[in-house]
């Protein structure tokens, strides 16, 4: 008998988390590290959101439990809020309000899967996924994609890797680590292949307003109508709102799933906490023009970044399309001779020589890349890549 369930053994903790925690650290005892780990805007939460917080918290209504799908004020905000950004229509009772999106996602695979189904997931991925899946008793299938391809997954990439076991597919556009977004055509194409095959699919909005050139963001339900009745959205304030810390996320899916995930969260969580839930109503029922702005500075700060990147020595980025990270290869650098063998090797020694932090492609089943985060200031961003620079040119 194992003295910790071998369930939870098995999970790696997330690479992610663990590369900003050592980053935090050092920087806590006067290192002075530049951390491109993060996957959090370094903007403050906007002040009307944190004032309708301050009102929240005194307002006794929410100093008791609430009901565990969501503040019935805030499930109807988010279908209105769905309607308007990407076209969505949807009844408030198919949203069930979760503890950031990260939990939408466990929600979802463990309302969908029972064990032996598979899961189809492009890779590179976000590193979470597979780790849900695992929880809820599901069997990732990864369905590699490489830069060639501008990381895209095709049609015919998922026909190959379908059995009949397969139950769900993970769709994210944008991407997190890639900063891939799919063209609607792509999008279409893969949605109709799931509906003729009974696929259901978990389709990941959380960066729907992180786009950048002509690159537009288009929803999985919404292109593809027939889908809905096998679709789970998982989206969430964290990225659009700059609010990490809030934990307020939800998913959306047809009746059956959504009343499955209340369920579940009733004996697990009960509701999210209400002051996080109101400053989340705020968010959602409020404009976008915070948004644009931290959007403005990504994309002022993703051509830097990417000028400067593909000016190392060995280095090839992507431009990225969506999202807030650049996802560069690093093969050319591991090809020279006394360079570390691998890039999680290469993160440890960069972060070690000088103090910069990046995620290795390991943490993403993308081995020979990695994940640098734009949302960062840019001076810190010019800093941070200079000294990448100057330790592989030296
Ligand atoms: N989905 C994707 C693709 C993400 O990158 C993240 C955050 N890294 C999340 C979901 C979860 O965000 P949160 O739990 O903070 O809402």
């Amino acid at each position: 008998m194992a003295r910790i369930s071998q369930r939870i053994s098995a999970i790696a903790p997330s690479a992610t988390l663990a590369v900003d925690a050592k980053a935090k650290a050092l920087r806590a005892q006067g290192a002075p590290v530049i951390s491109f780990g993060a996957g959090e805007p370094d903007f403050p939460t906007p002040e009307s959101i944190v004032e309708a917080a301050l009102a929240a918290v005194g307002d006794t209504r929410n100093h008791r439990y609430s009901p565990a799908g969501g503040l019935p004020e805030l499930r109807e905000a988010i279908a209105a809020k769905t309607r308007r950004d990407s076209g969505y229509e949807v009844d408030p009772s198919q949203v069930v309000v979760t503890n950031g999106g990260k939990h939408a996602v466990y929600n979802a695979f463990a309302v969908l899967l029972d064990p032996g189904d598979e899961v189809l997931l492009p890779a590179p991925y976000w590193t979470t996924y597979p780790e849900a899946i695992a929880l809820a008793g599901g069997t990732t299938v990864e369905v590699p994609t490489t830069a060639e391809s501008g990381f895209l997954a095709t049609v015919e990439q998922l026909e190959a890797a379908r059995t009949d076991r397969t139950k769900a597919l993970v769709f994210v556009s944008p991407s997190n680590p890639t900063g891939a977004v799919y063209p609607r055509e792509q999008v279409e194409a893969i949605g109709r292949w799931a509906v003729d095959h009974g696929i259901w699919v978990v389709t990941d909005e959380i960066y729907e307003h992180l786009t950048y050139d002509d690159h537009q963001f288009s929803s999985l339900p919404v292109v593809v109508p027939e889908l809905a009745d096998r679709c789970v959205v998982v989206n969430g304030v964290a990225k659009t709102y700059a609010m990490t810390g809030w934990r307020v996320g939800w998913l959306i899916g047809p009746a059956d799933a959504a009343a499955a995930a209340v369920s579940l969260q009733s004996h697990q969580t009960s509701n999210v906490a209400n002051v996080s839930q109101q400053a989340a109503l705020a968010a959602v029922s409020g404009p976008l023009d915070a948004v644009a702005e931290m959007r403005a500075a990504f994309d002022r700060r993703r051509s830097t970044m990417h000028r400067l990147l593909n000016e190392i020595d060995g280095v090839a980025c992507m431009v990225p399309q969506g999202a807030f990270y650049a996802f560069p290869s690093f093969a050319g650098v591991l090809d020279r001779a006394g360079m570390p063998d691998t890039t999680a090797d290469l993160a440890a020694w960069i972060l070690e020589q000088v103090q910069v932090a990046i995620v290795p492609g390991e943490a993403f089943a993308g081995p020979g890349y990695a994940r640098l985060s734009f949302a960062l200031g840019d001076d810190d961003l010019s800093e941070g890549i200079g000294r990448i620079a100057d330790l592989l040119n030296s």
